[in-house]
């Protein structure tokens, strides 16, 4: 047995775990207690990161071998490592020669590591001489790049963590930091629970479990960022309460932003915005006045056709009231990605390159063509990611390399990206998983290594660079995924490229691209920051070894910088902070009487992104485990609807449907989908015949013009009851394996129905018997206009183990019913393992009960095959899992809380001590404050 200090490849907390593996087996994980990210600390998804790399999982979901398909729509097949990368520099080379370097783009991802950010961007600024290299941390981070930029100078977030531990005033925007940084969301619990007077706003249009900590709560409309902080900040002058001595001495460009701000008054601030106006004066001065105010925020920020101007108006009210340069004091902004950081420092941008330098700046890039030993590194900016798949969907860029990333579910507006990738004459996919939409697209697949087995750095929110290590070794014949891109460069090298010219990288190497291994690339990495604002000069691989440092770090330093700007001193030619003066404009996409609903997307609490790695664990969907559409109860009810319903929901650009569900998070006119359901997850084809591609068929590619960052956070879409009169439900306990595998083939069933959903599920194992003891299952949805024929009903009834002599069946063909169930004896009891029902599902709820819950059913005897069947005593239905590390599921917590007394924090206590939900990872901890406040105490019930 052996461990290995790594760090977690989901969010940009960037907490630190401890690896336990036996062999090439990764067995178990924990917080690592000495990362200064996290302290011992994970969430319900780095906590379970040991169950993705289970050997079933290895073998079910991973891409093991280079594959190639001849023609699309084929099942790609094995080919070697050498004929795959010479087929891949044939093609390149071809598009380069026929159309110029401008034909090819590589379209690449946050959760690279660093040295392979590095060396994909100068694979194609370096040497095929195109600036498009994009990643999808364009869709994550670029507002808060240009904000960033366009204000302080540079794109560096001034605080860190340990700022929560100092802030007198919180004021959380745009960010369910609860769900998207759980262990982030911890410190600033533990930070409150310490310091009770600590004031925290919050601001967002859902109401989320991030509200529960809020003294304030501003529910925002969709979009109206910029217009409460220019309010913000009227008010703040209209009071007194901004800092006009720092404002003189550090700053610039306030009385062009004062002029602004002068008509944003109190009244139209909260008539636009939605919110009380006594609500706005209160967070305005507690924001001003706070001896320290920490902004946090993310994607409500970024996702925005305003998303530069909505991240600059903030950084405007910190240089106003001099809340920056503190401890406790500055706006940070929250990364999505493990590694979003590491790419922007990289360059890994079309508009960047290396070291934070700009493309557009003719210095820069004379700098960069230096350091890399080329003539020159081309003027022309690159496509960004929305642009790239427009160019591919064109015709102009015609071969496509995408690394890491599945841009057929993450994306906006679907039908554009699946043109792209159709029409694209040559499309490599870079992936460690087999599993993601984008892979059916690929002309060529090329296996990479994942968390767990790779090499190298990542960079978190706070500048801190921590190392990851690998515990085991490649499986079958995966390779990393920047082995991969110097075996490609170099082929290219081969077949003409230009030589590298003399420099201080250059100089003597046949190759641009002369790594041995991750240290070298960073190495290289390390030399081209030097005189930066993010020099990392002092730093070497044995350093982070011992510990992760925070930038810069430069030559001779012995710690890194733990705040930034405390002299008052910005990056700019001046030195001065740049106030921006940009006008509230609004959504790209205003409700309307065709489109009366505001769609907003986000995160789900135990998923990450298009859960390629979460989605393989049935533990996971405990929580929410179907895709579903939220909306306000009223509207829900205005419209007819019932809860469960299949609903359409239509935008512009397409329509995809989904089962309705009530929600008190949401203001009237809103609607919620969760960001992680894509085509995997989420299927069916339309009336007209295209495939349903999940959530981002819905969302708009309208950019912030600056940023270029799409507007994924809203989309005006009509909801319509969908009348589809034949429905199916299939569920089954099945070996770990038989699941993974049988959800793949399901891939193509899901496309032949009008709706059609598949989810795993699993047993209640506590996470500590979850590797030995967990069960796991399957669950498929469908619905249609009528029956389909047995040739579609009969492979599914095989794939759910419903096709043996164990199997108790009734079928009425003419009425289109059709009803399963598999049972198995265990002692005198018989327990439902699989059923099918098809036609009338309306014995779903405790069918359902029987099998998730795993209860007796020989008592209920013929009624397990009778269409419209009741129980003869109402079963309780399986309930929601709140606690995902001890399995407690909400009936037990509301149970329990019905039965105990005293102040809230007295009855959570009485709760964690008793079922102990919430007491190991704590990502449940606000939801079982809400469910505290929710039910009444034993004594406020009599
Ligand atoms: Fe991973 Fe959770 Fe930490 Fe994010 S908060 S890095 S997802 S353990």
């Amino acid at each position: 047995m052996k461990e290995t200090k790594s760090t977690c490849p989901y969010c940009g907390v960037g907490c630190g775990v401890i690896i336990r593996s036996e062999g090439d087996q990764i067995t178990w994980v924990r917080g690592d207690p000495d990362h200064p990210a996290n302290f011992g600390r994970l969430c319900t998804k780095g906590s379970t990161l040991h169950l993705t790399a289970s050997a079933e999982v290895t073998l079910h979901t991973r891409l093991l071998h280079p594959m190639r398909r001849e023609r699309r729509n084929e099942r790609p097949v094995r080919v070697g490592w050498d004929a795959a990368l010479d087929l891949a520099a044939e093609n390149f080379q071809q598009v380069v020669r026929e159309h110029g370097p401008d034909a090819v783009g590589f379209y690449i991802s946050g959760q690279l590591l660093t040295e392979d950010y590095y060396v994909f961007n100068k694979l194609a600024k370096g040497l095929i001489g195109t600036n498009n290299v994009d990643t999808n941390s364009r869709l994550c981070m670029s507002s808060a790049v240009a904000g960033y930029k366009m204000t302080l100078g540079a794109d560096a977030p001034p605080s860190c963590y340990d700022d929560v531990n100092h802030a007198d005033c919180i004021f959380i925007v745009g960010s369910n930091t609860a769900y998207a940084h759980p262990v982030l969301f911890r410190r600033i619990e533990e930070a409150k629970a310490a310091r009770p007077r600590m004031k925290v706003i919050f601001c967002d249009p859902r109401r989320t479990d991030t509200a529960e900590l809020a003294d304030l709560y501003l529910p925002v409309q969709p979009g109206t960022d910029v217009m409460l902080f220019h309010g913000l900040l009227h008010i703040m002058l209209w009071e007194g309460w901004t800092q006009p001595e720092y404002i003189a001495r550090h700053t610039s460009g306030f009385e062009a932003l004062k002029a602004l701000v002068r008509d944003c008054t109190p009244e139209r601030v909260a008539q636009t915005c939605g919110i009380a106006q006594e609500d706005l004066f209160t967070a305005a001065q507690w924001f001003a006045t706070s001896p320290a105010t920490l902004s946090l925020y993310c994607q409500g920020l970024n996702q925005s056709t305003s998303g530069t101007a909505k991240n600059a108006a903030l950084i405007n009210l910190h240089l106003a009231t001099a809340q920056i340069g503190r401890p406790g004091a500055g706006p940070f902004s929250l990364t999505g990605q493990p590694n979003a950081m590491g790419g922007r420092e990289v360059g890994g941008l079309a508009n960047l390159l290396s070291a934070h330098r700009d493309l557009a700046n003719p210095q820069h890039r004379a700098e960069v063509a230096a350091l890399w030993g080329v003539p020159s590194v081309p003027e022309k900016p690159g496509k960004t990611a929305v642009e790239m798949f427009q160019a591919a969907a064109d015709g102009e860029i015609k071969a496509l390399w995408i690394a890491c990333t599945n841009p057929a579910q993450s994306m906006p507006d679907q039908a554009t990206v699946r043109r792209a990738l159709e029409r694209a004459e040559f499309v490599v996919v870079q992936e460690a998983f087999a599993t993601t939409a984008t892979c059916a697209y690929a002309d060529l697949l090329l296996p990479a290594t994942t968390w767990g087995e790779k090499d190298g750095t990542v960079t978190n929110s706070e500048r801190r660079i921590s190392r990851v290590r690998p515990a085991v070794g490649k499986p079958g014949e995966t390779r990393h995924d920047w082995e991969i891109v110097v075996e490609f460069a170099r082929r290219l090298e081969a077949r003409g490229a230009p030589p590298p010219q003399p420099s201080p990288n250059g100089g003597g190497s046949k190759t641009l691209f002369p790594y041995p291994d991750a240290e070298a690339i960073w190495l290289e990495h390390r030399e081209s920051t030097r005189g930066r604002d993010l020099d990392i000069t002092g730093l070497d691989y044995a350093l982070l070894d011992r510990a992760p440092q925070q930038w810069p770090f430069p030559a001779g330093a012995t710690q890194g910088r733990t705040r930034l700007y405390e002299d008052g001193v910005f990056p700019t030619p001046d030195g001065k902070a740049r106030f921006a003066a940009m006008q509230y404009q609004p959504l790209a996409e205003a409700r309307e009487s065709r489109y009366p609903f505001s769609l907003t997307t986000g995160r789900l609490r135990d998923q990450w992104h298009g859960m390629s790695r979460t989605g393989t664990l049935g533990r996971l969907f405990g929580h929410v485990p179907e895709p579903v559409v939220q909306m306000h109860p009223q509207d829900i009810a205005r419209r007819l609807l019932k809860e469960g319903e299949l609903v359409h929901v239509t935008s512009r650009r397409g329509s995809i449907v989904l089962p309705v569900q009530a929600s008190n998070e949401l203001g009237l006119s809103q609607a919620f989908i969760a960001m992680h359901w894509g085509s995997e997850f989420l299927g069916g084809i339309s009336s007209t015949g295209e495939r349903l591609a999940g959530v981002n068929a819905l969302t708009t590619s309208a950019c912030c013009p600056t940023s270029k960052q799409p507007e994924l956070k809203h989309a005006a879409v009509k909801i319509l009851k969908a009348e589809l009169p034949w429905t199916l439900l299939a569920a089954a306990w099945l070996p770990p394996g038989d699941a993974l595998a049988a959800r793949e083939q399901l891939q193509s069933l899901m496309a032949l129905f009008p709706f059609a959903s598949c989810v795993p599920f699993s047993g209640n194992a506590p996470l500590e018997q979850a590797a030995t003891q967990e069960r796991s299952g399957l669950l498929f949805r469908a619905a249609g206009y009528e029956p389909p024929p047995d040739a579609v009903l009969q492979p599914l009834e095989s794939l759910f183990g419903l096709a043996g002599s164990d199997t108790l069946r009734y079928a009425d063909r003419r009425q289109g019913q059709r009803r399963l169930v598999r049972v198995r004896r265990d002692g005198a009891d018989l327990l439902l393992q699989g059923l099918l029902l098809a036609g009338d599902t309306s014995a779903e709820a405790w069918l359902k009960s029987l099998l998730l819950q795993e209860l007796p059913a020989q008592a209920y005897g013929r009624l397990l095959l009778a269409p419209g069947a009741k129980p003869p005593v109402a079963l309780q239905p399986k309930g929601r899992q709140v606690c995902s590390c001890f399995a407690v599921e909400a009936p037990a917590i509301e149970a329990h809380l019905a039965g105990c007394d005293g102040s809230p924090q007295e009855r959570l206590g009485s709760l964690q001590g008793k079922l102990r939900c919430g007491t190991n990872c704590g990502s449940c901890v606000p939801e079982l404050k809400r469910m505290v406040r929710a039910v009444p105490a034993l004594r406020q019930a009599a």
